[in-house]
């Protein structure tokens, strides 16, 4: 059970994959375009709430970019099939598995916040803004 302070599952969820803060909401939460802010320039909430924390972001990062090379080998080999050339279907699979980590990591560190959040509530003081809730909402 959440506590009074802390947003719905919904909320929580919409707010990590947008890289909005979880706690209150906040947008710009990253410098350049991989670091995510220590901590929230609204409400204060620090984002890696104990050592270790992102562990599970880089976990959320790895599955979603192994899901997409094999997405990518299958589509690529039935596509091609029986003739399978491998360098055509090799050199993209190499690209993104550099670029699509780079592309996802802040996604996945403030996805990683909300998720956290879900499953331990914030602690009296750790967001300073009385949270608001916000629907889901385009652009
Ligand atoms: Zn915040």
């Amino acid at each position: 059970m959440p506590s009074a302070s802390t947003p719905s599952n919904g909320t929580l969820f919409w707010r990590g994959i947008t890289r909005a803060c979880a706690a209150c909401g906040q947008r710009g939460l990253t410098r350049r375009w991989v670091t995510l802010r220590e901590e929230c320039p609204r409400c204060g909430f620090r984002f890696e709430r104990k050592p270790g924390h992102f562990v599970g972001a880089v976990g959320m990062n790895t599955i979603a970019t192994f899901a997409l090379l094999l997405i990518t080998l299958v589509a690529g080999i039935g596509l091609t099939w029986p003739d399978v050339r491998v360098i055509p279907l090799l050199v993209p699979m190499l690209l993104m598995a550099v670029l699509v980590p780079l592309l996802i990591h802040p996604t996945a560190k403030t996805l990683w916040v909300g998720i956290d959040l879900m499953m331990n509530p914030l602690e009296p003081g750790e967001s300073v803004v009385e949270s608001e809730e916000r629907t889901p909402q385009q652009g």
